[in-house]
Order: structure tokens, then sequence, then C-alpha cells
């Protein structure tokens, strides 16, 4: 009898373990700071490499070079010795979060019982609400456009009510931790849907919308279940580090357009930044590429992937800072005109221009396989919220502000892009 109790009590213990719950996460960073650290010379670049080497330090900024911040993450246990290496380099640097913990439990899954925008919700829930608008709408076309490496159903959702319309795409969370990136691409598509605004609703009669609202579905649910804090897929990579093996790729960093150039990460495959060891490997963005091929030449004008954080809307290219598309000055007009609509509802300004210039010289981003090798004539990468406070885990509480801001951005991204000749 005793013996049955036990194992019912294990049983119970085993199912509450497994069901994730947030701050159950395996890994947990309860007094964690985050340090942002400015880099002024090649000299404390380079050192700011090797710290790695003896503090175990989680980056989370990819290391470009000098002249920038960023930010890295220390527990407990070598904030003492990062402090002490840092002011023996000379490198400023202050603590923007005492206990990032405490932040990430800002940034959560709340009520996950039903979809709706006032806080991050699990991979399932957000299938189910993408299920529930294909059934109940005709002019919706949902499909399963492949399947992610752990199996897992990568969707797409495909509105049109009108034969002849011309398409934008907006792909959400091929970089995993990014959960802001989900949350507005499917608060968009529910406006498209289900909004009143007779604006939006001609939106959605002009135009075709294509939606993915999931690239990465393995990476998505790893940070919800075990690390918060996961950027690529989950394939293993054929690499090992003192830690055991490596996973996954970046995937913004693995299409296959002027691939590998300069700013290339490709010696660190435990990195989060690591792009694979040739284009074109993962299976995620495969099913990506093969599905925007499916469709005509000349139907998707328009391809904006949305990312965290930084406020930008970044254009082509990314593998160069001295090269411009033929277009780009275009480009840039319709950029602006998200900008200037969306700092109207907030007061956000959304900084606009080529990714190689604003960012850092990166290629095989999706923006860039889209306008180099599909022509799709404008694209773009949208970074969310915010400018670097919260960063990655921004609080449940701005979903709604940033999918509101948003909004009007594409709003008048779309009519400029009109006015512009986009969908001629
Ligand atoms: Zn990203």
């Amino acid at each position: 009898m005793r013996l049955l109790i036990l194992l019912i009590g294990l049983l119970t213990v085993g199912l509450v373990a497994g069901k994730s719950a947030p701050g159950r996460m395996a890994v947990r960073y309860d007094n964690f700071k985050v340090y942002q650290v400015t880099i002024e010379t090649d000299l404390q670049m380079e050192e700011l490499r090797k710290i790695q080497e003896h503090i175990t330090v989680h980056f989370l900024n990819e290391l470009a070079g000098p002249g920038r911040t960023y930010n890295l993450i220390v527990g407990p246990l070598f904030q003492r010795s990062l402090e002490n290496t840092l002011n023996f380099l000379e490198i400023a640097y202050q603590v923007i979060v005492e206990d990032l913990q405490k932040l990430l439990d800002e940034a959560s899954v709340g009520d996950d019982s039903h979809m709706e925008w006032e806080t991050y919700h699990t991979l399932d829930t957000i299938y189910d609400w993408v299920d529930q608008q294909c059934a109940a709408h005709d002019y919706l076309e949902c499909k399963v456009i492949g399947k992610s490496h752990e199996g897992r159903d990568i969707k797409s959702v495909r509105l049109s009510k009108r034969s002849g319309n011309k398409a934008i795409l907006l792909e959400g969370n091929i970089h995993a931790m990014e959960w802001i990136s989900s949350a507005t691409v499917t608060f968009l598509l529910n406006q498209l849907i289900n909004s009143e605004d007779p604006e939006l609703q001609r939106l959605s009669e002009e135009y075709d919308w294509i939606v993915v609202p999931m690239v990465n579905p393995d990476g998505f649910v790893y940070t919800h279940e075990v690390e918060r804090l996961w950027r690529k897929n989950r394939r293993p990579n054929g690499h090992m580090n003192t830690t055991g093996a490596c996973y996954g790729i970046d995937m913004n960093r693995n299409f296959d357009y002027h691939w590998g150039g300069a700013g290339w990460n490709i010696d660190e495959p435990c990195d989060h930044w690591f792009g694979g060891e040739e284009p074109n490997t993962e299976v995620e963005i495969l099913s990506l590429q093969d599905f925007v091929s499916s469709f005509d030449d000349g139907y998707i004008r328009s391809y904006m992937a949305f990312h965290a954080y930084g406020q930008y809307v970044l254009l082509p290219y990314g593998h160069t800072n001295t090269e411009f598309p033929p277009n780009y000055e275009q480009m840039k007009r319709i950029a602006a005109a998200f900008s200037d609509a969306a700092a109207e509802v907030y007061g956000s300004t959304f900084t606009y221009g080529a990714s190689g210039l604003l960012n850092y010289v990166v290629s095989g981003a999706a923006k860039d396989w889209a306008y180099g090798v599909k022509h799709i004539p404008f694209t773009c990468t949208v970074e969310l919220r915010d400018k670097g406070t919260f960063g990655f885990f921004l609080p449940s509480n701005q979903i709604t502000e940033v999918g509101i801001e948003v909004t009007a951005g594409l709003k008048a991204l779309v009519n400029k892009a009109q006015e512009e000749g986009i969908f001629d």
C-alpha cells in the first residue's frame, strides 16, 4: 500500500515536472546580472572575446567590432572576477539588470488558456489559435509548410479575399528567444482578420497576406521548457565543446545569398550566431524557401521578418556596407513611412537603412535572400522594441503596445509601397 502511494506520488511529481510552466524552467538566472560593456579599441575587443576562457559568460550580442556596446550575462560566481577583469582592461561597463530571473519572470507566459496579446504564449496555444482562425474563415488557407528537425509543424496562413491581389509575407520567430516576434505577427494577423478598422479591412481586401508565425518551433519550445535564452534551432551541429555536443544553427545566417562573407563567425560552432558550415542546411529554412518559391514570381511583393530588439527597419544588404540595392532609396522611403507612423503612436522611434550599415556586415539573412534571390522588391528585418532596457525579455505588458505601433507602421508602409509602385 505504502509502495503504491509512493508510486502515485512519484508519478504526480513526474507529470508536474514534465509540464512546462513559467518559472519552472530547467535553467534559471537568479541573481545573474546583465553587464553592458563599451568597447572602444581592437585590443579591448580581442580581450572581450577571450574573457570566456576563464569566466562563464553568455553574450547577448554578436561580437562585431569596437565602437559598440555589448550586453553579457554573468552569474553570481563570476561577477567579481568579471568586474576585476573589466577594470584591469579599462573597459567601461554598467550593470543594466541586477537580477535577470526577475526580468524573465515579468516576460514569461501568464494565462495560457487562450490566445490574447497581454501575455506570451506557448506554441500549442499559438497554433490552436491559428487553427481556429482557419476553421472560422474561408478566405484563410492554412498549410503546414514543413516539419522542424524535431518533427514539429511549421504552419502558414494565407489570407486572400480577392483574386489578382499581390502579397505581403510576414515571418515570425526564426530566432527562438525573440518571443515578441510571433506575438506581433499574430497580433497583425488578428487585426487583419478581426479588426473593424476600415483601413485594416481595406488592406485585407486589397492585398493578400501570408504569415509564417513560427519558423523555429523547436527552438521556441526549448525557450519555454529549458533555456529561455536560446536563439538557434535544435539540430546537433556536429561540433563539441567542453560542455558536450553543440546544438543548432542561427537560421537567419543560413540563407544562401552572398553567404559566408565578411563578419562571418564560422569558427565558433557553439556560438549563438553560428550560421552553419554551408548555406541552406536547415530543414526549417528550406521549408520556408520552398514555400516562398511555390508562389508565382512577382506575387509576393514585400517580405518582412520580425525580430528583437533595437527598433530598426533593416533593409538589404547585410553582406556589404559599400554596395546598395538598386532601389535602395525607394526602400528607404517606404521604411521611413513605417517609422514615422509607428512613432506617432507611443513615440517609439525606428531607425531605418541597410543592415550592413546600421547593424554590422553579416550575411545569410532571410531579407537578403528574399530580395537578392527571389527578387521581392521590398524586404526588411523589423527589429521590434526596445532599445536595450529589457532587450530580448520585453515584459508582457508591452506586447499590445508593440502590436498597435507596428500596425500603424505597417498601414503606412503598405500605402507608401503602393504609391511607390511596389505592387504594380
Ligand atoms: Zn533575431
